[in-house]
């Protein structure tokens, strides 16, 4: 799944699907972890009691995507489960295509496991509750981004250029922004 690559840059996504394989991330993260236990005490103090599942691989036949979620809770006793996606950084950049990729995650869930799911996003900054409304945003980037990947060359990318600096794929991407042309 490559939906937050995708509402990052779509050439980006392009390039991580069909080009040279560089798996590095598109800015330098700084190391965050979240144990287990201190996962399973923050989906209780959310609401959310059930058997958490680390590094959960989801699938939707539905929609024909895989993806894996840092941090699953199964729905308890008539409660909504939940997934965690744990972040070096809080809403960087926006925040908007992790919000879509957490939002995808909890759409899978749902189809899996056919009770509702509520999404999170955990940085050491905060614990945000991803809104209902990133559902239609991330479901929308999906189409796009099956629609890039088809593509011979990578799209143009809709941004101006500042996460070209930091970007592993600057010296093979041609719509490159590199610092002398920023
Ligand atoms: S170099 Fe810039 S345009 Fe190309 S993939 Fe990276 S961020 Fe996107």
């Amino acid at each position: 799944m490559l939906v937050k690559e995708y509402l990052w840059c779509p050439a980006y996504a392009w390039l991580s699907w069909n080009g040279p394989p560089l798996r590095a991330p598109p800015h330098v993260e700084v190391e965050y972890t979240l144990s287990p236990l201190e996962a399973s005490l923050l989906a209780e103090a959310l609401g959310h009691v059930g058997h958490l599942v680390a590094e959960a691989r989801l699938y939707s036949p539905r929609l024909r995507v895989y993806g894996r979620v840092d941090y699953l809770v199964e729905p308890g006793r008539g409660g909504a489960g939940a997934v965690l996606e744990v972040k070096a950084r809080g809403a960087w950049g926006g925040g908007g295509h992790q919000e879509a990729q957490a939002a995808l995650y909890a759409i899978m869930a749902e189809d899996q496991y056919r009770r509702p799911f509520e999404a999170y996003i955990v940085s050491q900054l905060e614990v945000r509750r991803v809104p209902r409304a990133a559902r239609a945003a991330a479901l929308r980037a999906l189409r796009g981004l099956r629609r890039a990947l088809a593509e011979p060359v990578p799209p143009r990318p809709g941004h101006g250029g500042s996460q070209c600096r930091s970007c592993a794929y600057r010296r093979v991407c041609p719509w490159a922004r590199l610092p002398s042309t920023l």
